[in-house]
């Protein structure tokens, strides 16, 4: 109270009579002293509590491209509390608030003594406290204590600290503070959130009546909320509306609004893209509002997309899905589902799976091929390019782990030309280029690309990288597959493969024809505009992945189940894709019904190549004997040679397919032979080499059947067709073409040597 009095006595200090008398000047001068005192302490004693009401946090309010609401935060103490300038908020809702509450704010300085007095008789009558008076800053001060309690001591300091805040800040600072902090119940703040939570309103689309039952509500929340009690609101906001004349409203108007009030439901939309944007950007939610790139339109149709196959696929275990999909021009992101409800707990809801790391299996071999279109040999020619002929065939590679990688058809196919071994999604093919590359060096440009996940596990992986054994997220996924569409760029703009090395690659992920080998002339990737597609595949818990991109969007759809357990059967495997394709569908349609003229267009093609006309078996550069031929890229600069592979043989003039003559150079002869297919084979072209047995193998003799046990030969090359060999001690002998015998079975360690003309070749085995 003391220091009231001094309050006071400075507003009544100023001199309004002049006096001569000297005493007069040193009582003026001690008030001033006083009164300026007073002030200071007011201003810059320690207060805390409101030094942590005017820090208090804010919840944000997320927006997508489109002005449509994502989330409004909520804050740690489950309430909604949003902050809106005061020269945003309306002033007929800064009117109607100084009217309900405080209708003399503008002329007192922290407490309002004709209220209060007022209250104060009605109080001691009643012997409890009726009415408040409490003035905008006492509420202010209230609002800063931890507790409500409503007792004399409690006004008396309210009406201290009022003082105190009065000192501190303007009078529109005070308003704006407690427009944005004055509590409705509900778990509501501030107007803004109120005229949310009760009306489902920005606070500039209010009406007069909405503005008058809102103004009421903090006075008792749970009185006034015209939710459950509009009669009540609509009464007190009556009373309100009366105290002046520029409101024309009476109580029947203010009810049947108050009628109109709900609870609002919040939006809660991508919950896993905004967790993952709190922790990886914290800077964006330093402000009240935050405008994202992404399309709450898009966002809900992939959902039904995989809300859809996540019901077709639930026998097949799979219970778990996500989808990241990208714009090409700054890599943001327009739809993210971690994970199809966030709600279900039963299959952990939360996780994010657009995070989670997997095993991508085959998706990982465009990066792979890509890499191996940039590398060059040592004529300064790629060692790979989309004709080039990779064996299918059955083949151990590396020293300590020996890899004999299946199919996903489970068929060998012998000579593939690139294009068709990476459409077709071969196994053999990619992990013959792995080993020709070497680990580390694609690693290297696989964490360029951004595969941070494979620092921990990509070594582990050695060849099986190829066949995407490394576990890696569908985020970096879908990131690295967008270079393909972006001309090799990454969205920081740095150049990971060649502009041509990166359109072969789509070239050959749009090619219908060329994915038959492996998939069949599935309708899953036929689209209306130029599209690429990869889908993988997992080892292990067999999750499904499927990559997708046009000129436009690059999408990743991930499936599987966070359990780790397998997946049964196949029904499953092209949802994924069917997910990518339908909301790829979905965005390019959009884009040209909007009239936009911005429908995806063709692939670029590769500047330094070529179309021209190859033998479709061969690679090599199709002749009249070539029964089929294609066109494909080939390097400007590369003289291809002619297909050797195609004779036409026979007197006949007649060139009918019987009468070509099929000669598959000498690494395809298993194949050729376990095939059954009819040919020849070209035996001089290659040096001796031993397929089998390897050096240093072991075998393990059965007790049984002893007498059908033999240690299969065979080799190839060499440069005559006679090979003689001697087995440990035994004699001589001599095999002619084809060399593929049996050595007797013997336990111990024994010793062969070869011998083909000039070329001599050793091995040496053990038989247990
Ligand atoms: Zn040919």
């Amino acid at each position: 109270m003391k220091l009231n009095k001094e309050k006071k006595t400075e507003l009544r200090g100023r001199p309004q009579i002049v006096a001569t008398n000297k005493l007069f000047y040193f009582l003026l001068g001690l008030c001033g002293i006083i009164a300026v005192g007073a002030w200071l302490f007011l201003r810059y004693s320690a207060y805390p509590q409101f030094d942590k009401l005017q820090e208090q946090q804010y919840s944000i309010r997320i927006y997508d491209r489109d002005g449509e609401i994502i989330q409004i935060t909520s804050l740690e103490d489950g309430m909604r509390r949003e902050y809106t300038p005061l020269e945003n908020i309306p002033v007929e809702v800064q009117k109607i608030f100084i009217l309900s509450e405080d209708r003399r704010f503008y002329l007192h300085n922290g407490v309002d003594y004709f209220a209060a007095l007022n209250a104060f008789s009605q109080n001691y009558s009643s012997k409890r406290i009726v009415r408040g008076a409490s003035t905008i800053p006492m509420q202010l001060a209230k609002i800063c204590e931890a507790d409500s309690e409503l007792t004399f001591r409690r006004k008396l300091s309210n009406m201290y600290n009022a003082y105190r805040i009065e000192a501190r800040l303007s009078k529109k600072k005070i308003l704006e503070l407690y427009l944005n902090s004055v509590p409705f119940g509900m778990n509501a703040c501030g107007v803004t959130t109120a005229a949310r939570s009760f009306f489902g309103k920005e606070l500039n689309q209010l009406t007069t009546e909405e503005i008058l039952c809102l103004s009421v509500i903090p006075r008792r929340p749970a009185s006034y909320n015209p939710v459950n009690n509009p009669k009540e609101c609509a009464e007190m906001a009556a009373l309100i509306a009366e105290k002046t004349n520029y409101i024309n409203c009476d109580f029947e108007q203010i009810y049947a609004v108050a009628q109109t009030a709900f609870n609002y439901h919040y939006p809660f939309y991508m919950p896993h893209y905004i967790s993952w944007l709190k922790k990886s950007q914290p800077e964006l939610f330093q402000n009240y509002e935050l405008h994202l790139p992404c399309s709450l339109k898009v966002q809900r149709e992939s959902e039904s997309f995989l809300r859809d196959a996540l019901e077709q696929a639930t026998n097949s275990r799979i219970y778990n899905g996500a989808l990241l999909l990208l714009d090409n021009n700054d890599g943001s992101v327009l739809a993210w589902i971690g994970n199809a409800d966030w709600f279900d707990s039963k299959n952990s809801g939360q996780i994010d799976g657009v995070l989670t790391k997997n095993q991508p299996g085959s998706s990982m071999k465009p990066f792979l091929y890509a890499l191996a279109f940039d590398t060059l040999d040592d004529n300064g020619q790629p060692l790979y390019y989309p004709s080039k002929i990779i064996p299918d065939i059955p083949q151990e590679f590396g020293n300590t782990n020996i890899y004999i990688p299946g199919n996903f058809n489970n068929r060998f196919n012998g000579p593939v030309r690139t294009r068709i071994a990476l459409a077709s999604s071969l196994n053999i093919p990619a992990v013959s280029i792995l080993n020709e590359l070497g680990v580390n060096f694609y690693l290297e440009k696989l964490y360029e690309l951004g595969f941070e996940s494979l620092k921990k596990n990509g070594k582990e992986a050695d060849l099986g990288l190829a066949l995407g054994a490394g576990e890696v997220s569908l985020y970096e996924l879908t990131r690295a597959f967008s270079v393909f569409v972006r001309d090799g760029k990454d969205f920081s703009g740095n150049q990971i493969y060649s502009p041509d090395a990166a359109r072969l690659i789509c070239s050959i992920l749009s090619d219908k024809g060329a994915r038959s080998l492996g998939f069949g002339y599935s309708q899953t990737f036929q689209t209306d505009y130029p599209s690429i597609f990869k889908t993988g595949t997992s080892n292990q818990y067999q999750n499904i992945t499927a990559l997708g991109a046009t000129n436009h969007y690059t999408i990743g759809v991930w499936m599987g189940n966070f359990k780790g357990q397998t997946v049964i059967g196949k029904t499953g495997s092209s949802l994924p894709a069917w997910i990518a394709k339908s909301t790829l569908d979905y965005l390019e349609k959009n884009n040209s019904s909007a009239g936009k003229n911005d429908s995806a267009v063709s692939f670029k093609e590769p500047e330094g190549w070529t179309k021209k006309k190859i033998c479709s078996l061969s690679g090599l550069a199709a002749t009249d004997d070539c029964p089929a031929s294609v066109y494909e890229y080939v390097k400007n600069d590369f003289d291809l040679p002619e297909c050797t592979w195609h004779k036409h043989i026979g007197t006949g003039k007649g060139k009918s397919s019987n009468e070509i003559q099929v000669t598959y150079p000498a690494e395809y002869q298993q194949w050729v032979r376990q095939n059954k297919i009819s040919t020849i084979i070209n035996y001089n072209s290659s040096p001796l080499e031993l397929l089998t047995p390897k050096n240093g193998s072991v075998f393990f003799a059965s007790n049984v059947k002893a007498i059908e046990q033999a240690i299969p030969v065979e080799l190839i090359g060499g440069s005559t067709d006679v090979l003689s060999y001697t087995y440990d001690k035994h004699p001589s002998q001599t095999v002619s073409r084809p060399f593929v015998f049996k050595l007797p079975v013997e336990k111990g360690r024994h010793k062969c040597v070869f011998v083909c003309g000039e070329e001599k070749v050793t091995v040496e085995f053990v038989v247990k």
